[in-house]
């Protein structure tokens, strides 16, 4: 019967906007929701839709790791209805929209443009194939299971697998090479890695749960002096990447499975203008 049936019409963008086939911002909620259900998330965090209404129509959305002005901009220029980012515009309460300040300012853009904005934060990093799933699969980890499991054990913090062994030096390099970015690490440059802990973002709290299962190294970004100097003690070794680059696989990796749940909406990808350091 496929044959009576022409080609363009397979393509539904064709069918136009009628209301059967409208995309809402609801229905962009639902699907971050399958793929990292709120109730994930930390008591601290602040993740889910902050700026919008649930029924406004959704024809472009835009992925991107924060919302920074820069990406409201685009936002803008690119004419998009919805941002997904992995970090919450709001966090802190706000007690007041300050328009004067970068947060105050991007609220009122986004309004006036009518952009929704929705975060997936900590649920996305706990999500069983969310962002740690992502960063040990682009890492090459073999075997890889969650590294600090929540109590149901099917959803939990980093990843642990193995690699063919690599010298700490060599293992750092290349990471550096492949998220293009300044790597620093812990330990004995010459020390051979192959049981590898990953956690995108800030992990550090990790350091004693990457220890106690016996992984040679932990990899993951915003490490401090004292947790740096925790780690040397138990002999752990840490590469710190930085924030940026451990968590930025989180945009295309947004974006292709939105496609997939979305196929009728434009979903495009800001990368640039995120890391705010040089080296
Ligand atoms: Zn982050």
């Amino acid at each position: 019967m496929g044959h009576t049936i022409p080609i363009w019409a397979y393509d539904l963008r064709w069918w136009g906007t009628g209301d059967y086939m409208s995309v809402t911002v609801d229905a962009c909620v639902k699907a971050m929701e399958a793929l990292a259900p709120p109730e994930l998330a930390s008591a601290w965090d602040n993740s889910g839709l902050q700026i919008g209404s649930r029924a406004a129509i959704v024809e472009r959305i835009m992925v991107t790791l924060t919302v920074t002005e820069n990406a409201v901009e685009r936002a803008v220029t690119d004419q998009a209805d919805l941002i997904v980012a992995h970090h919450p515009l709001i966090f802190k309460p706000l007690k007041a929209v300050d328009t004067d300040l970068p947060v105050g300012r991007a609220i009122q853009k986004l309004l006036s443009h009518r952009i929704a904005v929705y975060a997936c934060h900590t649920n996305l990093d706990r999500a069983q194939f969310g962002l740690n799933y992502w960063l040990a699969e682009s890492i090459g980890l073999r075997n890889h299971r969650i590294l600090e499991p929540d109590l149901n054990q099917e959803h939990g913090l980093g990843r642990i697998g193995s690699l063919d062994p690599i010298s700490l030096a060599d293992l750092a390099a290349k990471l550096g090479k492949m998220w293009r970015t300044q790597v620093r690490y812990v330990g004995d440059p010459q020390a051979l890695c192959s049981k590898i802990a990953v956690c995108g973002g800030s992990g550090s709290d990790l350091i004693h749960a990457a220890w106690s299962k016996h992984a040679d190294v932990l990899i993951t970004g915003d490490v401090k002096y004292h947790a740096a100097l925790d780690a040397a003690a138990l002999g752990l070794a840490v590469i710190d990447a930085g924030h940026y680059a451990t968590e930025s696989i989180m945009i295309t990796k947004v974006a292709a499975y939105l496609r997939t749940k979305l196929p009728t909406v434009t979903v495009t990808e800001l990368w640039e203008g995120e890391d705010p350091f040089r080296y």
